[in-house]
């Protein structure tokens, strides 16, 4: 038995004690089904919040509207949400309204794909209305009930259906693969924030040229910001990607698809301004390692982690083994790592040149800092000084 599951198993006891429903759904099913991880539970109850409310003592309201209720239990915290069903999402963003059912067959039947559509109760007893343990052997990703109703109501789920792909390495089934290819262009009614949370975890699974193939094959990728191309796919095919985490792969997948405008372009895919940031350096890096290898200025500029990321990325994309050795090195034989290591401030060379401050001390303290990097003078006190007074002055 699974640990999460069993640390849980007294909260859907003590409600099922009063008179109620609750049982174990959705990804975490799937996930015990096929030996994978569980990283976090979903419970369904048939009592609403404000039921939970009147077992346990302590609990948080988190999505009442929705049902959804946190339980802070001596074994832990157990968000649990009532039975309910959904109806459309006409903004594409979220259901126009929730409506709690009293059955757990109903809440089921809302569910996206039959792998995610089975319930464990608390004495290990599956209830799998839609087929999905013959999917999950089949490994096949099928919609519960019509796959072209299921998309009319949340085109979303179709970008689903690829991630789960490249998570799980499963294909899509006959019918629900023909539904996304004619409703992709659905997609482009979805909120990019949803989108892009999928996105990512698409770009993170083990089978993501797998699915990504998919996304080029249902012609999704034409209702997508711009990013997942013909080309990008059929070069990925080509490299061994899988080394490589998921900044690094979405770094690999621009680098392929030479886009001009990396800002903008991954402003349209409303990434957070870190991510930009940090996709943005790596741009950089990689153009400078195309033209050059990487040098201790640049591990000390840029830092250490995005040079390691360039250089693996450069190494994938030009099929080279990368030499980690040779980064393990250059770093370790660095005299100073960041700004922080330097023997002296600013302050000492207005006193040392008893120049007023200005812009001078930052190209002085650039000049230095190479000259350490470069192991032409010794990062102590006294040789700076001396080699300010000796070089710097006397220029
Ligand atoms: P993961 O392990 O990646 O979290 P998951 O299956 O738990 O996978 P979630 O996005 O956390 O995926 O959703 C939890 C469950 O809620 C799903 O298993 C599915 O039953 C249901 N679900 C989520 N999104 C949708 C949707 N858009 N339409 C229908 N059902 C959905
Ligand atoms: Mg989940």
């Amino acid at each position: 038995m699974n640990e999460l599951f069993s640390q849980a198993l007294p909260v859907l006891k003590e409600i099922e004690a009063n008179g109620y429903e609750a049982y174990f759904v959705g990804g975490c099913v799937r996930d015990y089904y096929l030996s994978r991880e569980i990283n976090d539970i979903d419970i369904a109850v048939s009592a609403t919040p404000e039921e939970i409310k009147q077992i346990f003592k302590k609990t948080i309201d988190v999505g009442i509207e929705h049902g959804t209720i946190l339980v802070l239990h001596e074994k832990g915290q157990f968000e649990m949400t009532t039975f309910r069903t959904e109806s459309t999402y006409s903004d594409s963003r979220r259901p126009d309204k929730v409506t709690f059912v009293r059955s757990l067959e109903e809440d089921l039947k809302r569910r996206d794909f039959t792998m995610n559509a089975m319930a464990l109760s608390s004495s290990y007893e599956l209830t799998d209305l839609f087929g999905g343990r013959e999917d999950l052997q089949k490994k096949e990703i099928k919609t519960v009930g019509l796959p072209m109703e299921r998309f009319e109501e949340d085109a979303l789920r179709m970008l689903r259906a690829v991630r789960f792909v490249s998570q799980l390495d499963f294909s899509i089934e006959n019918h629900t693969f023909e539904a996304i290819r004619v409703y992709a262009r659905r997609l482009s009614r979805v909120a990019t924030e949803r989108i892009a949370a999928e996105l990512e975890k698409l770009i993170n699974g083990p089978a993501m040229e797998r699915a990504l193939r998919y996304v080029i094959e249902t012609n999704l990728h034409a209702y997508l910001p711009v990013l997942i191309t013909e080309k990008v796919v059929k070069s990925l095919g080509e490299i061994d990607w899988k080394v490589l985490n998921a900044g690094e792969r979405l770094a690999l997948i621009i680098a392929i698809g030479e886009f001009d405008d990396v800002k903008t372009l991954l402003k349209q895919w409303k990434m957070s301004n870190k991510t930009i940031k940090k996709q943005l350096s790596l741009s950089d890096l990689l153009t400078i390692r195309a033209g050059r290898a990487f040098t201790k200025a640049d591990i000390y500029h840029m830092g250490i982690e995005p040079v390691t990321s360039a250089e693996k990325i450069a190494a994938v994309l030009n099929q080279r083994p990368y030499d980690a050795q040779y980064m393990e090195d250059l770093y370790h034989s660095m005299r100073i790592k960041s700004r922080s290591d330097l023997a002296f401030k600013g302050t000492h060379l207005i006193k040392w040149t008893g120049k007023k401050g200005g812009p001078w001390v930052k190209d002085c303290t650039s000049v230095i800092e190479q000259l350490i990097l470069d192991e032409e003078l010794e990062n102590n006190l006294s040789d700076i000084k001396e080699w300010v007074e000796s070089e710097w002055l006397q220029k």
